[in-house]
Parts: C-alpha cells; sequence; structure tokens
C-alpha cells in the first residue's frame, strides 16, 4: 500500500486560538452559549481605500476587528504588513479580549490592520496610507476613546499613532479627549513614558516572577535566577529588542542569538546588544555584525541552544518542521501565536514550557491603558505627588542618619531620596499586573489539578474573567 502524506498543519492562526479556546473551555463549568459568545468575534470591518501618489491611484485592503463588547473602550493593535488577512486580525482581536482579562484590564479585545510592507514605501506614503485608514474607522465608528482605542503592532509604531491621533483630531474639532483615540503615540503628543519598551519590559517582569518561584524553575530543570541564563530572541524590533535589552542589562542574561527576517547572528560568549543595535542602523541588517557568526536563515535562531527562546517577531514560528530541533528550556511567547499547536504538543511532552502569548505580550496594552487614563485625566502621571514624596523621603533620611549618626553611602542615598516621576509608576504598575497575572495562573493549576498547562490555565482565567463580566451584566440570566 502507498504510504499517505501527512496531512499539511493548519497554520490558520483563527482556528488555533479557537482550538486553544475549546481546549480550555472543556474544563470550566459554563452555559454552552455563553461560552460560545465569549469564543466569536462581534463585529469586522474590511474596507479597500485608495490612496494616491503622484498620479497613481494605489488600492489598499484594511481590517478592524472588534471581538467583544462586554467591556468598553476595545482595544487592540494596529499591523501593517502583507500577511494580513481577515483570520489573522479576528484571532489577534481575540487574543487581546483574553489578554485584558487575564490582566484585568477594562477593556475589551479588538485589532486592526493594513495589507502592506512597510519597506515597499516612503515615509510621505506610509502617513497617507496611514491617514486613510483612520479616516475609514471615523466614518464607521470603529475608532473613538470611548469606541475602540488602537495601539502599534507589527510594522507600525509611535509615528504612525501619531498620524492616527492628528487626524482622529482633524475629524473632532474641540474633542477634548481626543488624544485618548489612540495609545503608543510620542511623548509630545500625548504618550506615556514607558510604553515603547513596555511590551518587552512585561515579559522580563513576568519572567523574574516565574525565577521567584523555585518550584517553577525546577520544572524548567534550571536553577537560580534569571543571571548568565542563555537567551536567544527571533525578532529585533521593538518588542525584541527591548526585551533584550533588559534582560541583558539589567539581569545580566546572556544573550547568545538573535534573529532577524534575513539572518541570525550568535555568540555563545554573548552578544554586545548596544554594539549590534547600531550595527543595524548604520547598515539595515544585522548580518555580518563583528561581533558575532552570521547564520544564514532567519528561522536558524531558534534551533540555537538556549534556556530561554523568546521568539518576538510573528506567529508560527515553531511548528512541525522545526519543533524537532529546538533546544531550550522555555519558550516565552512576545510574538502573538509564534507556536503552533502541534509544535506545543511535542515540546510540552519533552517537558518544554511555554509561557503563552496571551499572558506574556500584555505589557503593550497595560501601558496603553495607563496612557488612555492619562489622556482622560489631562495630567503627567507623578506631577501632583513627586516633590511631596522627595520631601517627605528627605526628612526620613535625615532623621535615620542623624539617630545612626552616619550618612548614607551616596549612591544609595540618592537613590532613597528620588521622588517617582512617570517611568516609575508606570514601570510598577506594569510590574504589580504582571506579577498578579502570574499568581493568578499558577492558582488556577492548583485549582484545575488535570490542567497541566500554562497556556490552557491562561485561557481558562480570561475564560472566567470574562463570563463574570457577560453573567453580571445580566446577558445570560
Ligand atoms: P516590529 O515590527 O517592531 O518588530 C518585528 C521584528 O521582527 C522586525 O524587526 C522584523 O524585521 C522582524 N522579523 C520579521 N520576520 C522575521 C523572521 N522571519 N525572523 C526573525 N525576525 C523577523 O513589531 P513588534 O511591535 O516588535 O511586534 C512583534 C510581535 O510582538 C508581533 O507578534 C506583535 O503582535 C507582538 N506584540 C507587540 C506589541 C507591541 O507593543 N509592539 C504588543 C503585544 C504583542
Amino acid at each position: 500500500m502507498a504510504s499517505r502524506k501527512p496531512a499539511a498543519e493548519d497554520l490558520n492562526l483563527l482556528n488555533i486560538v479557537n482550538r486553544q479556546y475549546d481546549r480550555a473551555a472543556a474544563h470550566v463549568d459554563l452555559p454552552a452559549g455563553l461560552l460560545e459568545q465569549i469564543k466569536i468575534c462581534n463585529s469586522v470591518f474590511y474596507v479597500q481605500f485608495p490612496v494616491k501618489f503622484g498620479k497613481e491611484y494605489h488600492m489598499f485592503q484594511g481590517w478592524r476587528a472588534e471581538h467583544s463588547h462586554h467591556k468598553k473602550p476595545l482595544k487592540g493593535g494596529i499591523r501593517f504588513s502583507r500577511m494580513v488577512d481577515q483570520d489573522e486580525i479576528m484571532a489577534l482581536a481575540a487574543l487581546m479580549t483574553y489578554k485584558c482579562a487575564i490582566t484585568n484590564i477594562p477593556f475589551g479585545g479588538s485589532k486592526g490592520g493594513v495589507k502592506l510592507t512597510p519597506r515597499d514605501y516612503t515615509e510621505e506614503q506610509l502617513e497617507k496610507i496611514t491617514r486613510r485608514y483612520t479616516a475609514e474607522l471615523i466614518k464607521r465608528n470603529f475608532i473613538g476613546p470611548g469606541v475602540n482605542v488602537p495601539a502599534p503592532d507589527y510594522g507600525t509604531g509611535e509615528r504612525e499613532m501619531a498620524w492616527i491621533a492628528d487626524t482622529y483630531d482633524a475629524f473632532h474639532p474641540g474633542g477634548l479627549d481626543n488624544m485618548a483615540c489612540v495609545t503608543g503615540k510620542p511623548i509630545s503628543q500625548g504618550g506615556i513614558r514607558g510604553r515603547r519598551e513596555a511590551t518587552g519590559r512585561g515579559i522580563v517582569y513576568a519572567l523574574r516572577e516565574m525565577f521567584r518561584h523555585p518550584a517553577d524553575v525546577k520544572r524548567l530543570k534550571l536553577a537560580g535566577t534569571l543571571e548568565g541564563k542563555r537567551v536567544v530572541v527571533q525578532g529585533f524590533g521593538n518588542v525584541g529588542y527591548h526585551v533584550a535589552q533588559i534582560l541583558h542589562d539589567e539581569d545580566h542574561a546572556r544573550i547568545v542569538a538573535i534573529g532577524e527576517w534575513d539572518g541570525t547572528v550568535a555568540n555563545p560568549q554573548g552578544l554586545d546588544l548596544a554594539a549590534l543595535r547600531a550595527h543595524q542602523k548604520k547598515t539595515g541588517s544585522i548580518r555580518n555584525f563583528a561581533g558575532g557568526k552570521t547564520l544564514a536563515k532567519a528561522g536558524d535562531c531558534l534551533e540555537v541552544e538556549c534556556d530561554i527562546l523568546i521568539p518576538a517577531a510573528l506567529e508560527n514560528q515553531i511548528h512541525r518542521g522545526n519543533m524537532k530541533q529546538i533546544r531550550t528550556r522555555l519558550i516565552a511567547e512576545a510574538a502573538n501565536g509564534p507556536t503552533t499547536p502541534d509544535a506545543e504538543e511535542y515540546l510540552l511532552k519533552k517537558g518544554i514550557e511555554i509561557l503563552p502569548d496571551l499572558f506574556m505580550n500584555a505589557g503593550g496594552v497595560t501601558v496603553s491603558y495607563f496612557e488612555w487614563s492619562k489622556n482622560l485625566s489631562h495630567m503627567r502621571l507623578g506631577r501632583l505627588e513627586k516633590r511631596r514624596d522627595e520631601a517627605y523621603r528627605d526628612n526620613l533620611v535625615k532623621a535615620t542618619e542623624d539617630l545612626a549618626g552616619a550618612r548614607f553611602p551616596a549612591p544609595m542615598r540618592e537613590s532613597l531620596l528620588k521622588g517617582s516621576d512617570e517611568e516609575d509608576l508606570v514601570n510598577s504598575g506594569l510590574e504589580e499586573t504582571m506579577i498578579t497575572a502570574y499568581n493568578e495562573i499558577r492558582d488556577v493549576l492548583r485549582r484545575y489539578p488535570k490542567v497541566r498547562d500554562l497556556r490552557t490555565a491562561a485561557y481558562i482565567l480570561a475564560i472566567e474573567k470574562v463570563s463574570q463580566s457577560y453573567l453580571e451584566l445580566g446577558v445570560f440570566p
């Protein structure tokens, strides 16, 4: 009998997210209709719009999905990528709902995207496309401080968010809360300090919390803290760069490889990240960096031996085709959907732990929530209390020194005297959010003894929280 070719792996992110959801929902005792309502996407806006470059008209396809209206406004990034399609946007919107629930952020989930490769356009052209897409969202009421609040995602950043805010403002003259229509803006345009690095920093806070639990570290077959741990990061963009940099600078982890779309650089002794960033800025690529060995393919980084592997680029990066080559103890999912279900099943069986996307990359939306709330209050965080805080600290330090008859060493004194500014407060709120969420996910594992993996536990936590909202709303008597 002829051997049958194995079925191709299903890489559709919507199917994957739904499969993951169903796996978790099977453990939860709730009415089937309510579980279905939490799973499905409430509405999707699809638009084709023209943009004129010189005398030419170019057509673009855009989406904005609103997954869940159980809390408002809805929140979720805008992605510019040629891979964008409706299913991907709906899947990412669902992940946003679950992410917000896990981190106790009072938003429903949404996501948007435009199908394009940013590298193919000039800055001026990208501005035109972004403004036109925003106008389409405004016309359909898919954006607004109390309705739906976008943020950066793959292929977009502060620049695009500033264009979005300015376009929204032009359509709503005099609107006092206009700046809260989008987050991830530059500081001068109502952004918040700490947002740029928030997703990466949130991942580090989650990892630190995991490493504070000896039983969790033992399960990874590791020991100690993050210091000296070998880390590989795939994607040296906003999230990947910051997670690598913070782990390197603050936790003294060893970043042994970084992967980008056009190749990987590796150094078992650890990469000098500042030098690598400078090289990338100068040459437009991480390839041929003198401080490491260049490996040919983007995916090569995933196969470099390490303790912690951080995919921070795109979905479906760890799949049936490369899962057997993964040599790590822990996968910390910074990107959305980087591990396929088949690969996950295989890796879990091998004892490799996965900290899932719907928890790990929630730092971005957490600090976006702080930015939105700052925009609505029209006041920088810490502005009222910083000097008072410093005066109190000054008294306390002087009284302690008088009693002890000695002065604190200079660096310690300086740090004791410093009042909390906006970035300190943002980081503190982010740390609190990630620590609480980690422990709530851990608690699900305790409450549901049949559940063994962190992704299912995170989904169960999300389902519990969203269902509570619906039940208290009275939608499901
Ligand atoms: P980004 O565009 O700033 O960076 C992505 C990087 O990945 C780019 O440098 C790109 O060149 C690189 N890349 C592309 N294909 C690659 C490949 N095959 N191998 C290796 N690198 C590749 O995007 P980002 O904001 O850093 O987002 C990265 C991921 O994190 C996405 O999945 C996004 O949904 C997720 N995420 C981002 C945020 C945020 O705040 N920006 C929040 C939550 C989740």
